[in-house]
């Protein structure tokens, strides 16, 4: 369980004049699935790389629980990252490629295999724990990231975009794996897009990030379906 709470956050790049986030305030509440969209260049990025700690804060505060994290390592946050683009290992099996997280936290390696195992088998990938990514399914890529996501059991996802590389109809399957994961693992979670349809079927809110600055917030419904 976590709570988010980002006050007056700003982005400064040195190489731009404006700033790209510009004092930005969200309240995450526990098991919270928010959905963050706008056009291309908006900032959405740049907010999930500093909600993860991999691009440096300029200004505010970023509280996750009860604790200011704007200096916290990306390994200490409880947080884990899916992004469009799978980030796949290609060189390292599907066990591999879930366990990494943990080896690199010095798990150890009875755990390793338990929790990879346990999470094979809430994603359906038990039989591919030996595959290399390349013999693998957009969509069974996709299960992979999210298995390394949620084999550290993180209080917290990110997810940049993470359907975009699929197909219409693997989209939609995989958008019902998410909210069922969602349900199962309680995550407060964070997912950037720029497809409505994805916005409207999973957000339990709605952020419309323009130029850095928050355009609109509110339910699916608010947000959509203002008369
Ligand atoms: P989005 O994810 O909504 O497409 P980004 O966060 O990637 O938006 O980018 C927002 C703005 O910040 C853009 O103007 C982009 O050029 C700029 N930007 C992103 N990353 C960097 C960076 N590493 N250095 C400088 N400017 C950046
Ligand atoms: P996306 O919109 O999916 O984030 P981009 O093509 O905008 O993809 O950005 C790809 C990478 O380039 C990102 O890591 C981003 O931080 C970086 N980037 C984007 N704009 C700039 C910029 N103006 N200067 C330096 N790096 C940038």
């Amino acid at each position: 369980m976590a709570k988010i709470r980002m006050v007056d956050l700003s982005k400064q790049y040195d190489n731009q004049d404006r700033k790209t986030i510009d004092r930005f305030n969200l309240n995450i509440e526990e098991q919270e699935f928010v959905v963050i969209v706008g056009p291309s260049g908006c900032g959405k990025s740049t907010m999930l790389r500093m909600l993860a700690g991999l691009e440096s804060i300029s200004d505010g505060e970023l509280w996750m629980n009860d604790k200011v994290v704007n200096d916290i390592p990306p390994k200490d946050r409880d947080i884990a990252l899916v992004f469009q683009n799978y980030a796949l290992y290609p060189h390292l099996s599907v066990f591999d490629n879930i366990a990494f997280g943990l080896k690199i936290r010095k798990t150890p390696k009875d755990q390793i295999k338990k929790q990879v195992e346990k999470t094979a088998d809430i994603l359906g990938l038990t039989d591919y724990l030996k595959h290399k990514p390349k013999s693998l399914s957009g969509g069974q890529k996709q299960r992979v990231a999210l298995g390394r996501a949620i084999v550290r059991n993180a209080n917290i996802f990110l997810m940049d975009e993470p359907l975009s590389n699929l197909d219409a109809k693997l989209r939609t399957h995989m958008r019902e794996e998410i909210m069922q994961l969602h349900r199962r693992l309680k995550a407060t979670t964070i997912y950037v897009t720029h497809d409505q349809t994805e916005a409207m079927t999973m957000a339990s809110k709605i952020v419309i990030l323009k130029d850095g600055y928050i355009q609109q917030i509110g339910t699916p419904k608010e947000v959509y379906n203002q008369p």
